[in-house]
């Protein structure tokens, strides 16, 4: 991979865990220029994003990096003005051909509240978190409960809450809503602070270089209530894990609030200390699971209020229908319904909401063919592709024409007389049996349904 692809890589990956917007903002004519010992060097196009990128985002360019690059230690941001747009965000350059697109962009830009820089030093709370504008459902009122009753008796009930839910779907929101509800309550009383556990990390090993672990440990030590978001990336990093399990070993002893999230829970992440484990289940857990239709509505009512814009109900049954299992995103595909009628200056309607989203929600679909079928499966279980075709019996071939077979039906939607004629002009009944054979073999035996879905996924990546 060359300086470019891994930045391109990167942004694959950033892209999906940050709003369209923000990327846009933020990552457009960004370059990955260089790459020596463990260091990577980003060039931005100002100073301002160079501050963004650091500050917001470094964690989740690092993460991406070294998922596809593990030796990857260090990132520099450094200013370049004449960035060549050839190296822009991928994404970008798809969507350039569209005229208005930039001007969306812009106006979407605007649109972004920047109420992002409303972080508070001393907790590192964001006040746009709030109980009052989080929408409550069932998929998430359990971890709501928990957590107004965390607000209320502090290090009396939940103690630690431990609240765990896929990308997307508000813990970050509910967290930081925990935090800002006892600030506003009890104000300087009571010591708060909200961090990543990668911000943790962080400041972690920044204390260990600057050999300053004391006053890392002390400024532990004074809090009331501390909100870790994220702990699951605390997974393999030894030490990190041995100094929370102090910390945290301290502030419970001290009868102080602590309160975890993560996208899984406790016995879901691999490589944690068993006591630290054990620390994370021994107080309440609580999931959030993905909205149903009714709380997505809600909450995309909640938002449109906020932003003193009116959409009709069909327009908003439409997005919520077609963004079902991340919030985020159905904020991201509102943000842009908006600006673009906002743009156009033109009514709301169901048709253009309907090709907005369209490209929102357009995956790249990879065409499949028939030979892609019979390549990947004569490679998958190691025989030739003209084994498939030929007249054999033997176990080892019949079973992969078999499933080639029925991938035809599955992924081609091909016909039964089809299938069999092109391989190598059987009869159609020949297929049908196949086909209905794999299907139930594929019912009664984990493994085999294993192996299709694999072969699945070969084709389609
Ligand atoms: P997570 O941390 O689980 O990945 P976030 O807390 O960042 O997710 O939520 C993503 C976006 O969705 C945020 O803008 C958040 O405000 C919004 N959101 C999530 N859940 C709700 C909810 N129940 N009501 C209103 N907004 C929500
Ligand atoms: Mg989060």
């Amino acid at each position: 991979m060359n300086l470019n692809e891994l930045w391109q890589a990167a942004l694959g990956e950033i892209e999906l865990n940050i709003s369209r917007a923000n990327f846009l903002t933020w990552f457009k004519n960004s370059a990955l220029i260089d790459k020596k010992n463990n260091v990577v060097y980003i060039a931005t196009p100002s100073n301002f994003t160079k501050e963004w990128l650091q500050k917001k985002y470094h964690k989740y360019i690092l993460r991406a990096l070294r998922n596809l690059s593990p030796d990857i230690k260090q990132i520099e941001y450094v200013v370049s003005a004449g960035l060549n747009h050839s190296l822009s965000a991928k994404s970008l350059l798809k969507t350039k051909t569209e005229k208005s697109e930039k001007e969306l962009n812009n106006l979407l830009e605007e649109q972004l509240n920047f109420s992002e820089f409303n972080i508070d030093p001393e907790t590192n709370l964001n006040s746009r978190y709030t109980f009052e504008n989080f929408v409550v459902g069932a998929n998430n009122e359990l971890a709501h409960a928990a957590a107004l009753t965390v607000c209320q008796n502090i290090s009396l009930k939940y103690n630690p809450l431990f609240i765990y839910g896929g990308v997307g779907l508000g813990k970050t929101h509910i967290i930081q809503a925990i935090g800002n509800k006892i600030h506003n309550d009890y104000g300087k009383k009571v010591k708060i602070r909200y961090l990543s556990s990668e911000k943790f990390t962080n400041e972690l090993v920044n204390a260990l270089r600057e050999q300053k672990m004391e006053s890392f440990k002390k400024q532990y030590k004074t809090l009331d209530v501390l909100l870790i978001d994220d702990v699951q990336f605390m997974a393999g990093k030894d030490k990190t894990q041995e100094e929370l399990f102090h910390i945290f070993n301290n502030l419970y002893e001290h009868n102080k609030q602590i309160v975890f999230t993560s996208d899984r829970p406790p016995k879901a992440i691999a490589s944690i200390e068993e006591r630290l484990r054990s620390r994370f289940e021994g107080g309440m857990v609580a999931d959030i699971s993905a909205p149903d239709f009714e709380t997505r509505l809600a909450i995309l009512r909640t938002k449109l209020q906020s932003k003193n814009y009116a959409l009709p109900d069909e327009i908003l049954e439409y997005i919520a229908e077609s963004i079902p299992k991340n919030i985020r995103e159905l904020e991201g595909a509102l943000n842009r319904v908006i600006a673009y009628f906002k743009l156009k200056n033109i009514m709301p309607n169901l048709l253009d909401t309907k090709k907005i989203l369209s490209t929102i929600l357009q995956q790249p679909v990879k065409l499949i063919t028939g030979k892609d079928i019979i390549k990947k499966v004569a490679e998958f279980y190691g025989i030739s592709e003209q084994d498939i075709f030929k007249e054999s019996r033997k176990r080892d071939v019949v079973k992969p024409r078999q499933i080639a077979m029925y991938l035809f039906r599955q992924e081609l939607k091909s016909s039964y007389p089809y299938i069999g004629e092109f391989f190598g002009g059987r009869d159609h009944t020949t297929v049908i049996h196949a086909c209905e054979k794999i299907e139930k073999v594929c019912n009664n035996d984990q493994g085999l349904n294993q192996e299709i879905a694999n072969l699945r996924d070969l084709l389609h990546s």
